[in-house]
């Protein structure tokens, strides 16, 4: 077991940079009136590792829940730039707001001085990327069954104003049943307007509609354009646009 508390040095405004301590404030979630905090939470293993920290297993030591299993996401408010920071509030807002049973649960959310915390649903049945590097494709009753579930969720999310952006296999992950759940709202946007940086940096670029990748705004048809992609490879193992390079894949998308 490792502890998670830090050390308690205190010090205000220590961050270094131009980026205002108001930017990655995020306001504590709590259940059932509970504050969480790190004390309690036994760390279990490493789940994952994502672009802008890690999440864990953990155990909940502590209160009402005591003895449930969730997955951890912890980001270091020092490594974040302040688009990141941006980001990182998006997730945790849009997060709260969101309850469906294809899309991550959050059910705490807390800071300390350099971390930030999200406790949300643990998914014990791995991501899609895994499954699918290992199977390397679906049967069409599987691939019907999962985007029967995508399709809900991102429907779920229009509905609330929020373009997912993000959708590739490694951000859906599956239950112990085998349903699907939406993880990752880094990239999200709760509007609808057209932020260059907020995805310029963006790693994968095969799952891509044209609109999102010549930046020429986009709406929510680019997650059906995902979908579509994403269905593909389901069903035959390849992506339908996937060239030697970046700039290549690109170029196949747009054209
Ligand atoms: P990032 O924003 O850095 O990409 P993610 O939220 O996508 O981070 O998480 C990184 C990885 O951690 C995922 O691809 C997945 O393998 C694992 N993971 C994330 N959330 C959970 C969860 N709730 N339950 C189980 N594993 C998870
Ligand atoms: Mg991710």
């Amino acid at each position: 077991m490792v502890a998670l508390s830090e050390s308690q040095t205190s010090s205000s405004g220590s961050d270094g940079d131009d980026t205002t301590e108001t930017e990655i404030e995020v306001n504590d979630v709590t259940k059932d009136g509970e504050k969480a905090d790190t004390s309690q939470f036994e760390l279990l293993k490493v789940l994952g590792q994502g672009s802008f920290g890690k999440v864990f297993l953990v155990r909940k030591v502590r209160g009402r829940d005591a003895g449930t299993l969730y997955a951890m996401k912890v980001l270091k408010k020092a490594t974040l730039k302040v688009r990141d920071r941006l980001r990182t509030k998006m997730e945790r807002n849009i997060l709260v707001q969101i309850k469906h049973p294809f899309i991550v649960g959050l059910h705490y959310a807390f800071q300390t001085e350099g971390k930030l915390y999200l406790i949300l649903d643990f998914l014990r049945g791995g991501d899609l990327f895994t499954r699918l590097s290992k199977e390397v494709m679906f049967t069409e009753e599987d691939v019907k069954y999962y985007l029967a579930e995508l399709a809900l969720a991102l429907d779920h999310l229009h509905r609330l104003g929020i373009v997912y952006r993000d959708l590739k296999p490694e951000n859906i992950l599956l239950d112990a049943e085998g349903h699907i759940s939406l993880t990752d709202f880094g990239l999200s946007k709760e509007s609808l307007d057209n932020d260059e940086k907020t995805y310029s940096f963006c790693g994968t670029v095969e799952y891509m509609a044209p609109e999102v990748v010549n930046r020429r705004g986009h709406s929510t048809a680019a997650d059906w354009w995902s979908l579509g992609v994403l269905m593909f490879e389901m069903l035959t193992g390849n992506l339908p646009f996937q060239g030697q390079n970046r700039k290549e894949t690109m170029t196949q998308i747009l054209k």
